[in-house]
């Protein structure tokens, strides 16, 4: 067995794209310090009051809220919430969710949850029965993202917390270029600037590859969903991920590198796409570009498709 570079002890790791061999300790410590300067980076150490998160009972969201529990937990000025969401998934969502209450629970952080539908009237997998061209993801996280935002803004939140991790990150920044998709880019946040309307989101995760995040879940025993949603295969994302598998494979800190790069031009994308003045869905309240928000469109469409 290899032993740990910083304590000779054995080592449960190895990091390919450091080269470091770590034990449990100090791979622990690897993950929390690397978070915890995400997290100033992020501004997140500077403002007070509620701190939403986003916890589907996963991994990573499960990682998140523990490593934010604890390393923010001599603030007494942050109050943290966890929200779930409810896609309505047979067979996949009330597992995660009972490991998200679990979670919650033990941390005494009070949790939330609200669901498709009761906020947009139609589930996931009513959505999956219906024969549309789109992936049911495109669906899934609009309606997402607005149901987190409206409960954060419920909740008095000035951040929104996601369990996003270095691999999620990476696929993103690869898609948008590889569809030219610059505007989106440049909002893929973390987001500096408050937009009326939209809570920002910070991602404490978004340096910590998908394998450490499982490896420290399991290091300090967290319990987690380990499940698969049933139309994650649909996903385009699938492709990104097995691109960026592959080259990290090959090129060890491949991901890092992307992370970087968009960094280092963050600034300069957000220069040159400022964000848009907001308008409110006429029909539901929430911050628009157009008069009818994204996911007030959608559950229109699919209301006709389901009335035909
Ligand atoms: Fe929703 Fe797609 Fe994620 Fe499943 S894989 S929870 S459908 S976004
Ligand atoms: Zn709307």
């Amino acid at each position: 067995m290899l032993q740990c570079d910083r304590c000779k002890m054995d080592a449960v790791t190895f990091i390919r794209y450091s080269g470091a061999h770590l034990c449990r300790r100090h791979f622990s410590e690897f993950v929390e310090k690397r978070v915890k300067k995400e997290l100033r980076k992020q501004g997140e150490l500077r403002s007070d009051g509620v701190v939403a998160l986003a916890v589907s009972g996963g991994k990573d969201s499960i990682v998140m809220m523990r490593l934010l529990h604890k390393i923010l937990e001599e603030r007494k000025d942050l109050e943290l919430h966890a929200i779930t969401v409810d896609e309505g998934i047979e067979g996949y969502r009330p597992e995660s969710m009972e490991m998200a209450r679990n979670n919650c629970k033990s941390l005494a952080i009070p949790h939330h949850v609200l669901g498709f539908k009761e906020m947009v009237g139609i589930t996931m997998d009513e959505i999956s029965r219906l024969s549309i061209q789109t992936t049911p993801c495109s669906y899934c996280g609009v309606f997402r993202r607005k149901c987190l935002n409206m409960k954060a803004k419920e909740l008095g939140a000035n951040k929104l917390a996601t369990g996003l991790n270095l691999d999620d990150t990476a696929q993103s920044i690869l898609m948008n270029f590889a569809r030219g998709d610059i505007a989106k880019m440049a909002r893929l946040g973390p987001h500096e600037r408050v937009q009326e309307g939209l809570v920002p989101r910070i991602q404490p995760l978004r340096v910590i590859p998908e394998k450490e995040s499982y490896l420290y879940a399991l290091l300090n025993n967290i319990e987690f969903y380990d499940g698969e949603c049933p139309y994650s295969e649909r996903a385009l994302r699938g492709k990104y991920r097995k691109i960026i598998n592959e080259l990290e494979n090959d090129t060890p800190g491949t991901r890092h590198a992307l992370l970087r790069s968009y960094d280092a031009i963050s600034s300069a994308l957000a220069k040159s796409f400022p964000p848009a003045q907001l308008n409110r869905c006429s029909n539901c309240g929430e911050p628009t570009l157009n008069t009818v928000c994204k996911a007030c469109c959608m559950v229109r469409d699919l209301n006709r498709m389901m009335n035909k």
